[in-house]
């Protein structure tokens, strides 16, 4: 059915379009890599792109176009494109947008493998790239240089819960000719729209709130515009970073339930940064949800709510962290997020660790960060697990 003025969750279940021709309720798995043609011409046609009939599977297939279709609808864009992973996204994008003489500003806790393939990889190209804190506009001003191509945000950041002003960056952006893209994983096309708020491309990590339950690597992007969308797409399909049929069965049908997992992680979520934060042995807690959020206002204005991930430092410092860590029976100990189980995780010691000691503290990395992603169990068990755990430290 046509979902274009229906709600969200309608969207969630029947967004897409697809038909199946035998009557099967959800979309098939078309686990080939070619399709047939009914004959030369339509070969042709198919090529020529007088068709829109489908190819071969790194090109198109019709599980995958289902899925892009929806993601798009839900962003408010033109077109979806779904890569293998979300750094597949990331990379598409880069690929994409820059060019050799170009620069990049980036927020400066971006997921780390999106900023260090790009201080890595990409000066090889003969592309520069400046990092600085995006959640103060004065620093992304100060980044902009008259060869900067693209400005790549996160929002709200990773493990800091920073956050940048969408539509501020976006004017000023777009006053120098400038693409903005946003990397939208944390909140997911439920919580925000960084194309409304005037970004260009907005990516995921489907890995994480999309899909849902951790137990799929998935990417996608959403463009505003139609040269955007056949830029990127031919990115993808020539790079071959493109998703598998199977792949994208699992993530269409984690998508549906996207708003009832969101609204039941973030009710959780709210109640235990609340309870975090009044704790003897929690120094601070970052949380959109919560007034002492720096960027409060900000985040009541540009999320249609404050999500599920929580950052706190322990008063303990790296020890109390390692602790915690070893303490948890519910949460599990591990990275990722998004999912409907509860991860924990203490970046210092795991996934920023191999980080210099300054450069965590410049990212606002304290060592004892724990960083929260909340599930939807019982809150009575969750808040009890974090009670058990946080008393050992
Ligand atoms: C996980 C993550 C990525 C990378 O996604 P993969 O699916 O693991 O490749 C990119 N951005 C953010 C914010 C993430 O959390």
């Amino acid at each position: 059915m046509d979902t274009k003025n229906k709600g969200f969750n309608s969207k969630l279940v029947h967004g897409g379009g697809f038909k199946d021709p035998l009557g099967s309720a959800v979309t098939p798995i078309y686990q080939t890599s070619t399709f047939s043609f009914e004959n030369a011409n339509h070969g042709a046609q198919c090529f020529s792109g007088e068709s829109d009939g489908f190819i071969y599977t790194r090109l198109g297939n019709p599980t995958i176009n289902d899925l892009e279709k929806t993601v798009a609808e839900l962003e408010h864009g033109f077109g979806g494109i779904a890569t293998s992973s979300g750094m597949a996204a990331v990379n598409t994008v880069y690929l994409g947008i820059l060019a050799s003489g170009d620069h990049m500003v980036g927020h400066n806790a971006l997921y780390g493998p999106s900023r260090a393939i790009m201080e890595s990889l990409y000066p090889k190209f003969n592309v520069a790239s400046a990092f600085i804190d995006a959640t103060d506009i004065e620093n992304v001003k100060n980044a902009i240089q008259p060869n900067t191509r693209l400005i790549f945000l996160e929002t709200p950041a990773n493990p800091t819960i920073g956050i940048t002003d969408i539509q501020a960056v976006s004017d000023l952006a777009h006053e120098k000719g400038i693409v903005v893209c946003v990397d939208n994983t944390f909140c997911s096309p439920y919580l925000q729209s960084p194309l409304d708020l005037g970004a260009d491309i907005v990516l995921h990590s489907m890995t994480k709130f999309i899909n849902g339950h951790a137990d799929v690597v998935a990417g996608m992007i959403v463009t505003k515009t139609e040269a955007h969308y056949k830029i990127l797409r031919s990115v993808m399909m020539n790079v071959g970073c493109n998703m598998d049929p199977h792949q994208a069965f699992l993530t269409r049908r984690g998508l549906k339930t996207l708003a009832i997992r969101i609204d039941k992680a973030q009710e959780n979520a709210v109640q235990i940064a609340e309870y975090l934060e009044k704790h003897p042995k929690v120094e601070w807690v970052k949380y959109p949800g919560l007034k002492s959020h720096p960027q409060y206002e900000l985040a009541k204005k540009q999320m249609r709510g404050p999500g599920a991930m929580i950052s706190f430092g322990l008063k303990g410092g790296f020890e109390a962290g390692r602790t915690m860590m070893d303490s948890v029976k519910m949460a599990l100990l591990a990275v990722s997020l998004g999912g409907i189980e509860t991860l924990i995780q203490h970046p210092a010691s795991m996934t920023h660790s191999k980080i210099s000691k300054e450069n965590q503290e410049k990212a606002g990395i304290s060592s004892g960060l724990v960083r929260l992603s909340v599930g939807i169990e019982d809150l009575e068990d969750l808040i009890g697990d974090i009670e058990q755990a946080l008393s050992k430290t």
